[in-house]
């Protein structure tokens, strides 16, 4: 008994999603809903991994697929193959995880020269027939033989500038047969074969096809910028032909039961009369707004709103659909979970919860935390003068100003080598996956709101103009017209994402406040989330800002900025270029009443939450110039002294503490005097936290904590805890002992990354890291992600001991990775208190937090495809 590699869409399918992939699912289940779907089967993705391990079709597969055509056969009352009346089929890629535009289609399969003949007496529409078989031509070739499709559409133009006409749709009947005779042409000319004829071979061959185009490098690109497994494979989908191109009462579209772009509740969409919908997708034609089809096919648009209505409450989110109206007949095509900005999901999930279709929890399950991100990035000043030179589609939100860039290849060039560009383009495609990844925006000239830059730029979260016609471009020359503006390669222009406006020069940028829908999701966040979470901040306006965001208190400031401040640095310079310790002590007092200024406004700005304040952490010569520019003998002289071969490990944090003692004693004096001065202003006293860094043994703390207890006892009296950073292993490993010391501590997962991998992060980013995960040796940047397997485990170990000599330690994590999602989430299971990120992604780690805490409760996200 061979595997089952086949199963018609009104089957009972051994698995969902992973063995049928997105589309397939989405058919099966539109058929068992009396959807109007055409007929059809899906071969599974067993067997396109079948297929990739061994590099041919599956034994038994074909015959499989032969079974299914023949019941194919017998539902349509057509023939596969016959030239009398032809079944046609299309054959359609379609993963588990949805990858818009990255793989393979093939429409029309069946057709030759007979049976297109056949085809045209049959339906008595010659047109519509010539029409279909070059669309099967061109397809075929580029997806089985690799012919460039410029060689098709360069033919396609020739003739219709020949013929004097705009449209596809104004080219005659005569005029398409001879395009199937000019694209056969090119057909044999590419491969040096004539056009398969045979039904059967087409149908393999395009499977076959399918499979490969798992592997193509765009699709490879695509998976890794998205974080899919490479070994999920492709479903295909062999679909009875319907058409949209029969003439005036057909059509296609494309549309959402909600608007991507902003979350409303109205019907969203595209629609094209007599074409296929590859036509809408690949942004060939401009579509018009689907509510035209209302007047065009008002017997369709009724089917349709009503079918949207029915998918929206069977899955219970914002559907994405795709359909053909064949002579006024409707039917479905494909529905997926809505790709959509993060302004219209946290909307959509609110009024999805207020309408009583989802519980708060999912609501909250659903937001995707990293998606949200862009919801936090610059939008155009809204008090600046701006001029804009020409208008779009605003197809994806936010604002961006950059170069011009022409290609991909350069666009991803430059944004690596950290510039700003906004790559234009006429259209963009599949191909120019890597330029589009790394660009700050995309802007072009065609295609529509589901035009394939548009639907691509929304998931990424960068802005994207699409649609422009004020846009034209000479790629040969470099240059671009933008309005009445002739501008090249290399000119900054700014695109509004938000409102479709392309503005010439740059403009400022300023960062959005919290919305109301994101207000309400963070506020469900914050009422299930266990993990508190805190900010990185190091002055008032950031303490403000974070406070702004939902910060619950300071998890780290670094006190090190306070002394880069341009009136502080030359006091520091001279308590550094001191000879002696009164020297040192003189310019420490001038320091002192600066500092605990600082600490004031911190402290007033955080007014009932905890601040963790780090002393000292770098080594002294990043307060010094370099030797080059030093000002005297003296400093030169210094900064020799000073120097060292990996200050990373070397005099810094409570080093220099214990080295200088009158650094850290001048830094407590400033903490407890700022939190009396405080306390006595406003008469609610600070929660202090005083953090050394960089500790690795017990004695050092217990020194240190000693001086602490010391100066404190010496000002007036406040509360205060005195604790410790965990950023070197041998600390986890002695958490023990220096919990006995300690009244808190804080992962420094930036520090501790470095140490535990041995990678210096200066050493390591831009240079061999890159090499490692362009190799796969590592998957993700250590310092991005928590590397939870290594860095994890010290942590675990570190909190293991810790706690077990001192049940109550208070732990948090103050490295960058308090802000990642993955990592938030791994710190939750860890148990940690809290966690302090940036201010900018505290409300993304709210969230995270949040759903660390439901997924112990089985509520997890649904799974998004199609
Ligand atoms: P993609 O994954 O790129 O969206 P699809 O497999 O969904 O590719 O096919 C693209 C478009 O081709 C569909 O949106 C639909 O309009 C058209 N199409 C696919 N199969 C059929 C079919 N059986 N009949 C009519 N049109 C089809
Ligand atoms: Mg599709
Ligand atoms: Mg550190």
């Amino acid at each position: 008994m061979g595997n089952t590699y086949v199963y018609d869409f009104d089957a009972d399918a051994p698995g969902g999603r992973e063995l049928l992939g997105g589309k397939g699912i989405g058919l099966a289940e539109m058929t068992r809903m009396g959807v109007s779907v055409p007929a059809g089967f899906t071969i599974t993705t067993d067997a396109c991994r079948a297929y990739m391990a061994a590099r041919e079709l599956p034994a038994g597969l074909a015959e499989e697929v032969d079974e299914h055509v023949r019941k194919l056969e017998a539902t349509t009352g057509k023939r596969f193959g016959s030239s009398d009346d032809p079944l046609l089929v299309s054959v359609r890629s379609g993963a588990a995880v949805s990858m818009p535009g990255m793989m393979d289609t093939i429409l029309n399969l069946g057709l030759n020269d007979d049976a297109t003949a056949g085809l045209a007496a049959r339906t008595g529409n010659p047109r519509f027939a010539y029409d279909s078989y070059r669309r099967l031509i061109q397809m075929f070739g580029e997806v089985v033989d690799g012919i460039d499709p410029h060689s098709f559409e360069s033919a396609l133009g020739t003739l219709k500038s020949e013929r004097g006409v705009k449209q596809d749709t104004d080219l005659t009947a005569e005029d398409l047969q001879q395009l199937v005779a000019t694209f056969k042409e090119i057909y044999r000319d590419e491969t040096g074969r004539d056009f398969a004829g045979n039904a059967r071979d087409q149908l393999l061959h395009a499977v076959r096809a399918v499979f490969e185009s798992w592997d193509t490098p765009r699709a490879q690109v695509y998976r890794r910028a998205n974080d899919i497994p490479d070994d999920l494979g492709t479903a295909v989908n062999v679909v009875q032909m319907v058409f949209g191109n029969k003439g005036d009462s057909s059509g296609t579209g494309v549309c959402f039961t909600r608007d991507p772009s902003t979350g409303e509740d109205i019907l969203y969409g595209e629609f094209l009369v007599n074409a296929q919908g590859e036509d809408v997708v690949a942004g060939i034609r401009t579509p018009e707004p689907i509510t035209l089809m209302r007047e065009r096919l008002p017997e369709a648009f009724e089917q349709l709103t009503a079918t949207l209505d029915r998918l929206e409450s069977h899955y219970r989110d914002m559907q994405d659909v795709e359909f053909t109206v064949e002579e006024g007949k409707l039917y479905l095509l494909q529905t997926r979970t809505g790709k959509r900005t993060a302004g219209a999901a946290l909307r959509i999930a609110v009024e999805m919860a207020g309408q009583g279709v989802i519980s708060r929890e999912e609501a909250v399950a659903r937001i995707d935390a990293a998606q949200l991100d862009q919801l936090l990035h610059p939008m155009l000043d809204p008090t600046a003068e701006v001029e804009a030179a020409a208008q779009g589609l605003n197809a994806s939100p936010g604002a961006a100003s950059g170069e011009i860039v022409l290609d991909a290849d350069t666009a991803e060039a430059r944004g690596k080598a950290g510039d700003d560009v906004i790559l234009v383009r006429w259209e963009t495609t599949p191909d120019d996956i890597h330029g589009l990844i790394q660009a700050r925006g995309v802007l072009t000239a065609h295609g529509g709101m589901t035009s394939h830059a548009a639907v691509v730029a929304r998931g990424m979260g960068k802005p994207c103009v699409a649609g422009c016609e004020g846009l034209s471009i000479d790629t040969r020359a470099g240059t671009v017209t933008i309005g009445e503006h002739e501008l090249k390669a290399g000119d900054v222009i700014t695109i509004d994402g938000g409102t479709g406006r392309v503005i010439v020069g740059p403009v400022r940028l300023v960062p959005p406040a919290i919305d109301e829908n994101f207000g309400t999701i963070l506020g469900w966040a914050d009422d299930l989330r266990r993990l508190r979470v805190r900010a990185n901040a190091d002055t008032p306006e950031d303490a403000a800002k974070a406070r702004e965001f939902g910060a619950e208190g300071i998890g780290l400031c670094r006190t090190e900025h306070m002394f880069m401040a341009q009136d502080r640095l030359p006091v520091v310079q001279e308590m550094i270029l001191a000879r002696d310790e009164s020297g040192r002590r003189a310019a420490l007092d001038r320091l002192l009443p600066m500092q605990q200024s600082d600490f004031e406004g911190i402290f007033e700005a955080m007014a009932g939450f905890p601040v963790t304040i780090r002393l000292l952490d770098p080594p002294l010569h990043e307060f010094l110039p370099s030797a080059e520019e030093a000002t005297s003998d003296a400093m030169r002289r210094r900064i020799a002294e000073l120097h060292e071969s990996n200050p990373m490990l070397g005099t810094r944090g409570c080093r220099l503490g214990l080295q200088w003692p009158e650094i850290y004693e001048m830094q407590v004096r400033a903490i407890v005097r700022a939190a009396a001065a405080v306390q006595a202003r406003t008469g609610e006293a600070p929660l202090v936290e005083i953090m050394h860094p960089l500790v690795g043994f017990r004695e050092e703390l217990a020194r240190l904590r000693e001086l602490t207890e010391r100066v404190a006892a010496e000002e007036p009296s406040v509360e205060y805890l005195c604790g410790t950073m965990i950023e070197l292993p041998r600390a986890c490993i002695r958490a023990d002992e220096i919990a006995e010391v300690a009244d808190f501590c804080s992962f420094g997962t930036n520090d501790l990354t470095q140490t535990a991998l041995g990678f210096s992060r200066d050493d390591a980013e831009g240079k061999f890291l890159t090499y490692y995960l362009e190799h796969g040796i590592l998957e993700r940047n250590p310092f991005e992600v928590l590397d939870q397997d290594g860095v994890g485990d010290l942590m675990r170990i570190a909190i293991e001991r810790g706690r077990g000599v001192k049940p109550d330690l208070k732990l948090g994590i103050c490295g960058e990775h308090g802000g990642e999602p993955r990592s938030v989430a791994f710190c939750h299971a860890l148990g940690l208190d809290y966690v302090s990120c940036s201010p900018y992604r505290v409300p993304l780690a709210r969230l995270a937090a949040a759903q660390a805490a439901l997924a112990d409760e089985g509520v997890t996200a649904l799974a998004v495809g199609g």
